[in-house]
């Protein structure tokens, strides 16, 4: 089948790759006359493991084709679907501009049926003013056609994005128009074959489903993180909680793991935007806004650690910092823990040396003119010269460090562990202070 996808980021860039693979012919389009021509010389613009022999393969092909022509985009498909960003508002809610904008640019072109598929994370409502975007153009230019909007929301992990794009758990597609969903369970079929993942619902209910699913994945780490705060202050060890709790199969063990609150482009910009949009039709949504608080002040956890360690003197320390990305797998540095760790280390004086195994790139695109931090090629490179040790990614490369070396190079062998990374007992025997989210100590 024929495929136009506008926006080429996580989101656009996957899909398109993995519709590609499934044998379709896909159109990508952008406005980032940079990123087409990167990843038309076959350069990824991003890091998700997978992804670029299949882009590679595909282009090569001619099965994945990428433009920033809108008119030759509209022109490919009869499926459009629509992956921009839908960054938050100065209020919270979500900055719909860029969705509103591909849907005035397909009305431009449009001259015969199409289903436009929204695939961003898009308040309840948006598929309507889709449709009114694209119906208001074709009227200006006198043009009577059909056009259904369907909704599509993606749930693909970063990090994991293009196996969760080809085995995806399930597909939801909102829309009450059977032309709609016979073309999309088409298009979709390959990646139902071995049993029906498709949810077909109301497009209403399959927008707010996505904002359900990051709210309550949110929900359950700012659980755990309250957890934490509690055993923290009672004496207990929150990764005993954790197993203990887990081993329930109402609870499970997934998404239950304290830290240093969570970041990235989706859970902290989705749950601000389903509280506002419950606040535009009446509704307080308390647990949202907890969930949000607690996050928030989660965050700084691990500076609150350091600052105490070092009696509230920061001011010429040197802090190491292994973890830039908001989480493993990925480079993307969106609302990361790291940034606010690093932000609030610069503001008390300290300076920062740190290492990603990905995200060094864009953390030198968001901090590079900053003399107070210095981006390392490695681990222990970080180490030189630094007073202590802060992790906030989990990176499996930092799971067993060599802590003997970690004590030799630190001035004030500590380490401060936002992902519970190690077994207090093994870093304290190695000579160093341990200082973990949850672990019976209380600041
Ligand atoms: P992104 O910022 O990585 O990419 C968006 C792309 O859209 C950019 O390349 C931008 O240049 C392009 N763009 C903007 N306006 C355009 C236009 N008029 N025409 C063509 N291209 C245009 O965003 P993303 O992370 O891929 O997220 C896209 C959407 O999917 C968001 O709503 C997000 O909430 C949602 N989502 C993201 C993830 C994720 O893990 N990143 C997962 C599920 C859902």
């Amino acid at each position: 089948m024929k495929v136009t996808i506008f926006g080429t980021g996580y989101v656009g860039l996957v899909t398109g790759a993995c519709l590609a693979e499934m044998g379709n012919h896909v159109v990508c389009v952008d406005i980032d006359e940079s990123k087409v021509a990167r990843l038309r010389r076959g350069e990824i613009p991003i890091f998700e493991p997978g992804l670029e022999p299949i882009v590679r393969r595909n282009h090569a092909n001619g099965q994945l084709e990428f433009t920033t022509d809108a008119a030759v985009a509209v022109a490919h498909a009869q499926i459009i679907f629509i992956a921009v960003g839908t960054p938050p508002d100065e209020d919270g809610s979500a900055d719909l501009q860029y969705v509103l904008s591909v849907a005035r640019s397909i009305g431009q072109h449009l001259d015969r049926y199409a289903v436009i598929v929204n695939k961003s994370t898009v308040p309840v409502g948006t598929a309507d003013r889709v449709h009114k975007a694209v119906c208001d153009e074709l009227k200006a230019r006198g043009v009577e056609i059909d056009v259904d909007v369907a909704s599509n929301p993606e749930f693909l992990k970063e990090g994991d994005a293009v196996e969760d794009c080809l085995r995806p758990d399930r597909i939801v597609i909102g829309t009450s128009s059977a032309r709609a969903i016979g073309l999309l369970r088409k298009l979709y079929a390959p990646f139902n074959r071995s049993h029906d993942r498709t949810v077909v619902m109301d497009v209403r209910s399959a927008e707010l489903t996505k904002y359900a699913a990051n709210a309550m994945l949110a929900t359950k780490i700012s659980f755990m993180n309250e957890i934490a705060n509690i055993a923290e202050r009672v004496g207990a060890d929150v990764e005993l909680v954790r197993q203990g709790i887990g081993s329930d199969p109402r609870i499970g063990y997934h998404f239950i793991y304290p830290g240093a609150g969570y970041g990235g482009s989706c859970f902290p910009k989705d749950v601000q935007a389903l509280e506002r949009t419950a606040r535009t039709v009446g509704y307080n949504a308390r647990l949202l806004e907890a969930v949000e608080a607690v996050n928030h002040s989660q965050k700084t956890r691990l500076y609150d650690f350091i600052l105490d360690h070092f009696d509230g003197a920061l001011r010429g320390r040197t802090i190491a910092l292994w973890g830039l990305a908001f989480k493993p797998n990925t480079d993307d540095m969106r609302e990361a823990s790291s940034r606010r760790l690093m932000e609030a280390l610069w503001e008390a004086g300290a300076r920062v040396r740190a290492f990603d195994p990905e995200a060094r790139e864009e953390a030198q695109r968001l901090y590079g003119e900053r003399s107070d931090l210095v981006l390392c090629d490695n681990a222990y490179q970080t180490l030189d010269g630094a007073d202590a040790l802060a992790i906030v990614t989990e990176w499996k490369a930092f799971r067993s460090p060599d802590f003997a070396r970690i004590r030799n190079m630190l001035k004030d062998p500590a380490i401060f562990d936002g992902r519970n990374m190690y077994e207090p007992a093994v870093v304290e025997e190695a000579g160093l202070a341990y200082y973990g989210i949850g672990r019976g100590r209380s600041v």
